[in-house]
């Protein structure tokens, strides 16, 4: 199946040449980029939020395109040293292959609905999969509007195992394995800011769809509030990277439990909280540099006018989920007090699953 994806699309990987970018061009509709060559991406746009993102939701497909962006990417080593391609849509091209590693178990769901889209619209798997996960994330309330670069080839080679970090790992084999591919152990937590509109659907398939803080439709900092209270049950049966969380509902992996508690990151992470447009920035700056693992940038169009200007937050500033305060706070950073937060009213609720 992968060979025959290759064949239908290798001839895209020779068309791009960049085009230099002058003044605005009309696309139709509305519609305006810098670069003509842009335009191609929004029926792209249109079809994915109408059909994939069922009417541009902050849901579950979009949680697995942003997802999907770091699954694709992560699968890299500096100077290929052991092979991976990055962010060159090899996770959706071999998707029979690379969806068999443990680390990618359950994506095949993801990768069998993404890979007609590419398709119809005659996009590089790798630029698809970027594609998704911009206007997955610009569906989320105060959510980032990432950068979109267009052009990467279609050609690519399935990615070894082993290369995704896992929710068991340390970490200190998490750090490693992105310092591997040039990523220091603060732009790991400013990565994790994906967190805050996510859900896991795999690490325990009986609770699928519990998300990592309460508020996952909103790209806000509460993800980084939650993290840090006192885990008291387990959402899930507590295995395979669960531990303890701290409200019904939610699922704490064990991961974040780990980074947000070590002493190379504590302070990021809890700086986070106190900033939403600190968040956005950083998150933003380190997904553009996830996008074009693998890459020259240099090669690629800037399409990123066409990703949505996502809508603002009603609520841009951290607090307590219901019964909760200070009191419960787990703090990791020594350097910096744990900021002055405020509790939401209402009672204790648990946190509904995120399904489409
Ligand atoms: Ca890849
Ligand atoms: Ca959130």
């Amino acid at each position: 199946m992968a060979v025959q994806y290759l064949l239908a699309l290798a001839a895209i990987a020779t068309s791009v040449v960049a085009a230099p970018a002058t003044s605005q061009v009309n696309c139709g509709g509305g519609r305006t980029v810098k670069n003509a060559a842009c335009c191609a991406w929004f029926p792209v746009l249109d079809d994915i939020q109408e059909n994939l993102f069922s009417g541009a939701t902050c849901m579950e497909e979009a949680h697995e395109a942003v997802r999907l962006t770091f699954h694709d990417a992560l699968a890299a080593q500096r100077e290929g040293k052991f092979g991976g391609g990055g962010a060159d849509g090899s996770i959706l091209a071999f998707s029979d292959i690379e969806t068999s590693f443990q680390a990618n178990f359950g994506l095949e769901f993801t990768t069998e609905g993404f890979i007609p889209f590419a398709l119809a619209h005659n996009v590089s798997f790798g630029d698809f999969v970027q594609f998704a996960g911009a206007v997955g994330a610009s569906n989320c309330l105060g959510g980032p509007r990432l950068q979109f670069l267009a052009g990467r080839s279609n050609i690519s080679q399935p990615s070894p195992d082993g290369l995704v970090p896992e929710p068991f790992d340390s970490a200190d084999k998490i750090f490693a394995r992105m310092e591997d591919i040039g990523f220091s152990p603060v732009e790991v937590v400013d990565l994790l800011s994906a967190h805050s509109v996510s859900a896991q659907y795999e690490v325990d398939t009986d609770v699928a769809g519990s998300p990592f803080d309460s508020t996952p439709s909103i790209f806000d900092t509460q993800f980084f509030v939650e993290s840090l209270l006192k885990g008291t049950a387990f959402t899930g049966n507590g295995q395979g990277g669960e531990v303890l969380s701290p409200i019904p509902g939610e699922f704490r992996l064990q991961s974040d439990f780990a980074i947000s508690r070590d002493t190379r990151t504590a302070c990021e992470w809890q700086s986070l909280i106190s900033s939403h447009s600190t968040m956005v920035s950083k998150f933003e700056a380190v997904m553009a540099k996830l996008a074009v693992v693998g890459q020259d940038p240099r090669k690629l169009i800037d399409c990123s006018d066409v990703i949505p200007v996502p809508a603002t937050a009603k609520v841009q500033v951290a607090a307590f989920p219901p019964g909760k305060s200070r009191a419960d706070v787990e703090p990791a950073c020594a350097a910096t007090p744990f900021p002055s937060l405020a509790t939401m009213p209402g009672p204790v609720t648990s946190v509904a699953p995120v399904l489409d």
